[in-house]
Formats: structure tokens, C-alpha cells, sequence
């Protein structure tokens, strides 16, 4: 497959409205929804690709992307799967993965900024560990500010849902909100087609100051299931970030990184690696 479908390239899905959650203080309660905590891996996509991490995956979603790849994490069927942990316990889970030995840990999700991760953070960071997050920006929690590396993944027309500009400024203003710990803050696309590319590009237009990564999506994964279980990447997965490559330099879209979703070269839909 040289390029994706032409269908899959040109169409916009209808888009439906996710409504805004307010900026607040502090959340209701002190325990976190867990959907997996894993590792030590790899991170496979976005700015710390390469590096070793764990990963603490939370269980929610405020989105119903179209080709999420973790409906695990998000769909309310899963729930009774799912556990309710304060810091104290998701931390000594972290400690004892890690043998005590410091290195990065990633909040995912589902959506993490669902969750307040301010005591894990703050836990982890006294004993050298540090914090990741990937998040859609569609919600700012105020501590955002204390992460090491945030990455805002806003979701494209494809995913059926609707971005808004400023959920993602909100992040922004919520992670400058300490300026005596500056946050690693990064964009990452993950497209479909050629009108993501599109909107993509506008967005990081706009945050010249913020590096840029995207990635082709998995198009057979969905909500409620991968439509294909695939051991390992092939050559569609070559295919798609051939295409990718392709289409940012005909739009000369030079200061963003292409990269592939390393996990899916080393061990394809496989969860918990
Ligand atoms: S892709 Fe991310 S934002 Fe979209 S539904 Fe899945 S977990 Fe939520």
C-alpha cells in the first residue's frame, strides 16, 4: 500500500462538541482511577522516544476518539477493571517495578489530566524520579506545573472529535504557572490523513516556540478493538510514515520531527510493554 485510502485522506468527520470542563483548584478526591501501571519499557512516541520509562496508564476518557487505540483505558465497560489507587500505593508500585532505581514515568491514559497526580509527582521527584504526561489538552489542572515533560497531543478531524484552541492554551498558561520549574513542553500529531496534516500544521504554526512531533495513527485500531490483530508493524506501518514524510514537505513543513510509534515496530498491539 502505497499511500492511505483516498477516502481515508480527504474526508473530515463530523466533528462533535466536547464540552469544556472548568480550570479548578484541586480535585474532589485523593484517589486515581488506574486502568495498568507497567515497566520498565520504552517510550515509543513523542519527545522522549528512546527512553527507558515506566508507564501509569489511568482509566477515563473525556474523548471517544474514532481510532484510539486504548479503549481499555477509556470506555466505561472496562471500569470494573480498573482500580481506584491514592499516591501512596501507585508510588510503591513505581518503587518496586523499578527495583528503586529512578528514571521517567509516564501518565497516560485515557485522559491523566482527569486525575490529580500533584502528591505522586511531588512523591517520585523528592526520591529522583521523573514525570511525563500526554494529554489531548482539552482540561488544565494547576499541576501541570509540576511535571518535568508535558506532551499536548491536541486530536485531529479524523478522530470525530472537536479541538479547541483554548483548552490547549489553558495547559499552556497552567504550566507556566511556576516559573521556578520550567516544564519540557511539547506538540505531538497523530494523523490519519491529509486534512489532519492540515490542521495539524495550523496549530504548530501558532506555537512556533513549541517543538513539533507527528505520527501516522494505527488505522486498524478502534475504540472497541483493534480491527486487526497485528503482531508487529509491517509494511503498512512503513507505508504510512513514507506518506507522512511525503505530505509535510509538500506542504514544506520543515521544523516538525516525523516519527514512527516505535512500540508498534518492537511489539505491535501487544498492552503492558
Ligand atoms: S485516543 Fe486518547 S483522547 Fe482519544 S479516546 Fe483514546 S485515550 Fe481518549
Amino acid at each position: 500500500m502505497g499511500k492511505l485510502s483516498a477516502n481515508s485522506e480527504d474526508s473530515l468527520m463530523n466533528a462533535p462538541l466536547i464540552l469544556e470542563r472548568p480550570l479548578r483548584d484541586v480535585d474532589e478526591t485523593s484517589l486515581i482511577s488506574i486502568a495498568e501501571i507497567f515497566g520498565p519499557t520504552i517510550q515509543g512516541e513523542g519527545a522522549l522516544i528512546g527512553m527507558p520509562t515506566l508507564f501509569v496508564r489511568t482509566g477515563g476518557c473525556d474523548y471517544r476518539c474514532a481510532w484510539c487505540d486504548t479503549g481499555y483505558a477509556v470506555l466505561p465497560q472496562f471500569e470494573d477493571q480498573w482500580n481506584l489507587m491514592d499516591a501512596s500505593a501507585i508510588f510503591k508500585k513505581i518503587e518496586t517495578l523499578s527495583q528503586g532505581h529512578p528514571l521517567w514515568v509516564t501518565l497516560s491514559g485515557g485522559n491523566p489530566a482527569l486525575q490529580d497526580f500533584s502528591e505522586l509527582i511531588q512523591r517520585g521527584q523528592q526520591k529522583g524520579y521523573q514525570f511525563s504526561m500526554e494529554t489531548q489538552a482539552s482540561i488544565a489542572k494547576p499541576w501541570f506545573s509540576l511535571l518535568d515533560q508535558l506532551t499536548l497531543s491536541p486530536k485531529p478531524p479524523s478522530t470525530g472529535m472537536r479541538f479547541k484552541q483554548r483548552g490547549l492554551e489553558r495547559c499552556l498558561d497552567a504550566c507556566a504557572s511556576d516559573r521556578t520549574h520550567p516544564v519540557d513542553i511539547s506538540l505531538k500529531f497523530v494523523v490519519a490523513d491529509k486534512a489532519d496534516i492540515i490542521w495539524a500544521k495550523a496549530i504548530a504554526d501558532l506555537h512556533p516556540h513549541i517543538p513539533s512531533f507527528i505520527q501516522p495513527c494505527n488505522t486498524d485500531a478502534s475504540l472497541e478493538g483493534n480491527k486487526t490483530q497485528q503482531t508487529l508493524a509491517d509494511n503498512r506501518d512503513q507505508q504510512r510514515l513514507l506518506w507522512l514524510i511525503e505530505c509535510t514537505q509538500a506542504l514544506h513543513w520543515h521544523q516538525v520531527r516525523i516519527l514512527p510509534q516505535l512500540h508498534r515496530w518492537l511489539w505491535g498491539d501487544q498492552v503492558g510493554v
